[in-house]
């Protein structure tokens, strides 16, 4: 592979910025670092882009219960960018990854060990055995990361100057791209000409849209939110319907439709109860998004509608490499926005007060 034009693979300083969170302090902190060195079975990334999620923001909250545990570590799990050095191992064995490769980084971090029982039964991107880049391990709101070869993706065309596949869209794709994808085709399994409601069309309500119609064939996808802004951004990107919650049933039985899949991408209880109440009997509620610290379901209405509760978190290889494929071939087009890394506190108390329509990489200076 040719190393890619115009991108310095060279080192101008052997330290590096780096945005951390530490136990008790709300806000991610800038701190100066040594440029990694990668193990054996590593590469070194130079970070061209690195997404924002609301599990920064969750990370960063800590009255809120979450299952990671959280030492002094560099914030960022969607991190693209280009290998800039090779461990001893990857530089004998991997064909795939050399000096130059552009590429993007899943941050689950997979054991990939025969006797695990996750990883060997298909459920790599629930494998953590490993902390996770960014959430738990070093991740790439930094200038560098760190990761191990057999967790990044080269992307098609290795040109980070192409417009369908720039580094902020291949850092959406990590996680924003991704965790839809996971979930609506190998969780609730969509099926071409079913009918599918998201709730909430924020950073990857938007990309659901667009997976469900312009890669399963969805019959028909119904985007509801809050926001009239996002309805309009998810009625431009190919939803049939765009709504608030409040003239869902209303729609529904206008239009004689019935839903097959709820994907709840809020995951609040306001959220999942109005999924359960307009999902048809037989159908799938796909749980993506981590809103509440708990909700709770009817037993009854369970039962009685004989639903699927299906629940989905990231994904693997294989999922990013497609994603990245679809967003090739423009079948998934991820709205973001690029903010400078140095802006990343700002970005977590926009994200957090819900001013951000789509999704924000930040790019090192
Ligand atoms: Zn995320
Ligand atoms: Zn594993």
């Amino acid at each position: 592979m040719i190393a890619t034009a115009d991108i310095d693979v060279t080192f101008s300083s052997e330290t590096m910025v780096a945005y951390r969170i530490v136990p008790g302090l709300t806000e991610p902190q800038r701190t100066i670092l040594p440029i990694p060195t990668p193990g054996p079975d590593e590469v070194l990334v130079k970070v061209l882009a690195s997404g924002v999620c609301h599990s920064d923001v969750h990370l960063l909250d800590w009255s809120a219960t979450r299952p990671f545990s959280q030492a002094t570590h560099t914030l960022g799990h969607e991190g693209a960018g280009i290998v800039v050095r090779l461990g001893e191992r990857v530089a004998q064995e991997t064909q795939t990854l050399s000096i130059g490769t552009y590429v993007a980084v899943l941050t689950t971090n997979a054991c990939e060990q025969p006797e695990c029982s996750r990883c060997s039964r298909g459920f790599a991107n629930v494998c953590f055995a490993r902390p996770m880049l960014g959430i738990g391990a070093d991740g790439s709101w930094a200038e560098y990361v760190v990761a191990r070869a057999s967790t990044v993706v080269p992307v098609p065309g290795n040109n980070p100057k192409s417009e369908r596949l720039s580094p902020s869209v291949v850092a959406a794709a990590t996680d924003a791209v991704m965790t839809p994808w996971h979930g609506l085709k190998r969780a609730a399994r969509v099926r071409a000409g079913q009918t599918v409601l998201i709730f909430g069309c924020g950073g990857l309500g938007i990309n659901a849209i667009q997976i469900a119609k312009n890669v399963l064939g969805a019959g028909a996808v119904i985007a509801c939110d809050i926001r009239e802004e996002s309805l309009t951004i998810a009625r431009s990107l190919g939803a049939d319907y765009a709504i608030p919650p409040s003239a869902l049933k209303a729609l529904l039985e206008e239009k004689g439709l019935a839903v097959d899949v709820a994907v709840d991408l809020v995951g609040k209880q306001v959220t999942l109860d109005a999924a359960m109440d307009v999902v048809r009997t037989g159908g799938v509620i796909l749980l993506l998004g981590l809103g509440d610290d708990a909700v709770s379901v009817n037993p009854l209405a369970v039962t009685t509608k004989q639903l699927t509760i299906s629940g989905s978190f990231g994904g693997d290889f294989q999922d990013l490499e497609e994603c990245l494929r679809a967003i090739d071939e423009g079948k998934v087009v991820p709205e973001v926005e690029n903010r400078p890394l140095d802006e990343c506190a700002q970005v977590i108390k926009d994200l957090a007060a819900g001013r951000i329509r789509t999704r924000i990489a930040l790019v090192p200076q």
